[in-house]
């Protein structure tokens, strides 16, 4: 069987080698795009005005994932790290039919202003609750508050990852799905560390720590998914 996959797509003297994925690339990217639902007008435009401002939001293959997930699970509550301007923490809110708690952690004064606005401007929106500092330290204080979370989204300062996974961890509910964005960074995080430039080698070394411990980890089953800027998705579970 193997053999006969492998005749089918690499020359005859092929070695040991599994058939590579062709494909990832900007046309399936915009094909699997153009497959994810619109959003209500006022969403959509949330996601325009983010998208001029240059906030760096979820995007549309994200989204579709990150609906598909939320409609699995179906959280009782949320929690994002990294609020930015509030678009997804609403995303994530129209997928789940609104109402489900959804705690939302934002440092930058300016986004913090744009997101509460928002979400103080939506009726829809009433069940999520903006928790203004660090990441790292609003994590700790959620764990010693003995809050749980049946899905959590982390989208936050990149370097930071494998210090807000041991964060997270235990703020994980039994069944409860991990999900982390911009885990591929444009696809560098799959190259050698020598090809990426100094500045990128911080993020390469902590996306790769990140990634290494996640899958490393006993108490959840891990995928990790070439979608949009990358994603891993995991299921927790209690042993
Ligand atoms: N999830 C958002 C986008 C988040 S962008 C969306 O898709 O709509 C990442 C955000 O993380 C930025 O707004 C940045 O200010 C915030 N961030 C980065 N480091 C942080 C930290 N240490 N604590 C809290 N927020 C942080
Ligand atoms: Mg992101």
């Amino acid at each position: 069987m193997k053999e006969r996959l492998l005749q089918e797509s690499t020359p005859a003297d092929a070695d040991d080698r599994l058939p590579v994925s062709q494909v990832n690339g900007e046309k399936t990217s915009e094909y699997i795009s153009s497959l994810v639902p619109d959003l209500p007008d006022w969403l959509a435009d949330t996601e325009r005005r983010a998208k001029r401002e240059e906030v760096p939001i979820i995007r549309k293959e994200a989204q579709g994932l990150l609906r598909f997930l939320l409609s699995a699970r179906q959280p009782k509550s949320i929690l994002e790290v990294g609020t930015a301007v509030g678009f997804s923490a609403a995303f994530m809110e129209d997928c789940v039919g609104y109402g489900v708690p959804l705690t939302t952690i934002e440092k930058v004064p300016a986004r913090i202003e744009a997101a509460k606005r928002l979400f103080t401007e939506r009726s829809e929106l009433a069940a999520i609750t903006l928790r203004e500092g660090d990441a790292a330290e609003v994590l700790a204080e959620l764990a010693a508050e003995g809050r749980k979370f049946d899905f959590v989204f982390l989208d936050a300062a990149k370097a930071q990852y494998p210090i807000y996974w041991q964060l997270i961890r235990p703020l994980l509910a039994d069944g409860a799905y991990f999900v982390a964005d911009n885990v591929l960074q444009e696809g560098s995080i799959a190259e050698s560390k020598f090809t990426v430039q100094r500045r990128d080698r911080t993020i390469h070394l902590r996306m790769r720590e990140f990634v290494r411990e996640l899958f490393g980890e006993k108490s959840v089953v891990s995928t990790l998914l070439p979608v949009g800027d990358g994603m891993t998705v995991s299921v927790y579970h209690e042993r």
